[in-house]
């Protein structure tokens, strides 16, 4: 019966984490998707590219999926979307924006023909199965054509803010529909999902028109070549620096993949607005002296592989820096880039270059709403239930007792994690079970085959590094022929430590002779009391635990 349907909300990504966002809902036989993102490794997943939502549950009911519907075109929000598709081909909703950079993803993928992509746009209405209604809502971020969703079902509406601020002096597009969340509220909404990134921040995000002003006044007074680096989907930064750049009379070259590429979509889109005669090729940038050239490049997190890195350590085939530039790091590291992003700096420095980065100057905001906005969107939304998303675990328990200070009950405020199944009906919610969740790795064209142990050796192999033992045995009398030879990499240098590698040869030799010495001996019996005996010898002498490889030659 109809009346005794509930609503499931089950968060597969996205909590206790910022990254690889993704949510389901659920109602009888339907399932919609908001969100399907990616996240990047940890420190402790070497070698890997990047990261997935386990999908399994969605695989299983792939029947019922009606549609996914998108909040905006940033990684941890769409970079999922290549895998999934390959997996689940179900029709994909969003802004015009973020749909182009999807399709431009796809189309990588080589999968672009086969997808269905809609456009939409705030205000649109999308009816997905008989039981779910869609709407996309103008928001604010640091990305354009932001949106968030009113998710329409049967018990009621919920609301998912998407990643948000409130910016009354856009650059692109209109400030963020605060009416139609007002007006939803009066209504009565059911849940409300909402961005908890800046919950530890009181106060307003700076409206990104501040950073502009900031450009203006650097370039205004530098005679000085200009670098700046920021995000790549930061189009508004973009077309700020591009504005500086223009009304002080520079020419603007772009240097970095992901930046080229959304320089020309957004320019092509209108969403980049750059005079005729502006924008110059990189390599013709030497036509120019330095007051009259700006470069807008990636690399603002100290990407290893990124244009400005490579810059910094005089690895760039175009650009060749000199104490003759000034470099602007347009952004903040994001938690866990610190040290990448300070060797950058600290590098640029060696070189005498001037650098201004945002602990210095206000040149970067944040695309996320700070307590005031995370307040007021709650009072004008009025939820029954509310669930704190897109943070790590303190920003949900933040945000969860922000909502308690503007009236939500205790009792009525739900910290998820992922994987958990929340079920709503309009009387009650309450989380009923667990559905699995986690971490697909993805370490180049492979997806899922980096296991534990694939980690855990890359893991030894990055911090004690790898010996090799050779033993070499006679096929006719099975006894050894030399004694056994030892390679190390990554372990100790080995001139300045003779006597450990001499030392380790000893204890192989003796291992070998013991295990020849019995009859019957297999070779992974051989092989494992070699590697356990030479093991526990470098244990001994080093306390460390390099990665052992034994390997038995017959001749
Ligand atoms: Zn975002
Ligand atoms: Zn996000």
């Amino acid at each position: 019966m109809a009346k005794s349907k509930k609503l499931k909300i089950i968060p597969l990504g996205g909590l206790d984490e910022i990254g690889k966002n993704m949510t389901v809902f659920e109602y009888g036989n339907e399932i919609i998707l908001v969100d399907c993102g990616m996240a990047f490794p940890d420190d402790d997943m070497p070698g890997v590219d990047i990261v997935l939502n386990d999908i399994s549950y969605l695989e299983k009911n792939y029947q019922k999926i009606k549609g996914i519907f998108l909040t905006h075109g940033h990684e941890d929000h769409i970079g999922g979307l290549p895998y999934f598709l390959k997996a689940i081909n179900v029709p994909v909703y969003g802004t015009r924006l973020t749909i182009s950079l999807v399709e431009h993803k796809l189309k990588e993928h080589n999968i672009l023909s086969r997808c269905n992509l809609v456009r939409t746009k705030p205000g649109t209405v999308v009816k997905a199965g008989q039981h779910f209604t869609i709407e996309f809502i103008n928001t604010n971020h640091s990305i354009a054509d932001s949106a968030a969703l009113a998710i329409k079902t049967p018990l009621g509406t919920v609301v998912h803010m998407g990643d948000f601020k409130i910016d009354t002096t856009p650059i692109v597009g209109k400030v963020i529909d605060l009416a139609r969340l007002g007006e939803l509220g009066n209504r009565g909404v059911l849940a409300l999902m909402s961005d908890s990134t800046n919950v530890e921040r009181p106060g307003y995000a700076m409206s990104e028109m501040t950073v502009g002003t900031k450009f203006n006044e650097i370039f205004e007074n530098c005679k000085k070549r200009i670098i700046v680096a920021t995000f790549a989907s930061n189009i508004f930064r973009v077309q700020q620096i591009i504005n500086a750049a223009v009304t002080n009379g520079r020419k603007v070259a772009i240097s970095g993949r992901s930046m080229e590429n959304i320089v020309e979509i957004s320019i092509l889109l209108g969403y980049i607005k750059i005079p005729e005669g502006v924008l110059i090729p990189l390599d013709n940038i030497k036509k120019y002296r330095p007051s009259q050239v700006c470069i807008i490049t990636t690399g603002s997190q100290g990407e290893p592989m990124s244009a400005l890195t490579r810059m910094a350590f005089s690895d760039h085939k175009t650009v060749e820096l000199t104490k003759n530039d000034l470099i602007i790091l347009s952004a903040t590291p994001i938690p866990g880039n610190e040290k990448s992003v300070s060797n950058v700096i600290n590098e640029l420095f060696k070189i005498g270059a001037e650098v201004i980065y945002s602990s210095l100057a206000d040149v970067h905001v944040s695309g996320h709403a700070c307590q005031e906005e995370l307040k007021l969107i709650l009072s004008l939304v009025k939820p029954k239930y509310f669930i704190p998303v897109h943070g790590e675990h303190r920003h949900l328990v933040l945000h969860k007792e922000l909502a308690q200070k503007v009236g939500i009950p205790e009792q009525n405020n739900f910290i998820l994690h992922n994987g958990a199944v929340l079920e709503l009906d309009k009387q009650s919610a309450k989380i009923t079970g667990e559905v699995p969740s986690g971490k697909v790795l993805v370490d180049g064209l492979g997806v899922g085959d980096v296991g534990n142990v694939v980690l855990r050796d890359r893991k030894i192999l990055s911090e004690d590094g790898l010996i090799i033992v050779i033993a070499t045995i006679s096929h006719k009398t099975l006894e050894l022929l030399a004694q056994p030879d030892v390679i190390s990499r990554g372990f100790v240098y080995v001139k300045e430590a003779e006597n450990l590698i001499d030392g380790i040869k000893y204890v192989a030799n003796e291992a070998m002779e013991k295990s020849l010495a019995r009859k019957h001996c297999d070779w992974n019996t051989m092989k494992s009391s070699l590697r356990s005996s030479v093991s526990k010898y470098i244990y001994e002498k080093t306390e460390r635990n390099p990665m052992i490889l034994p390997i038995i030659e017959e001749i």
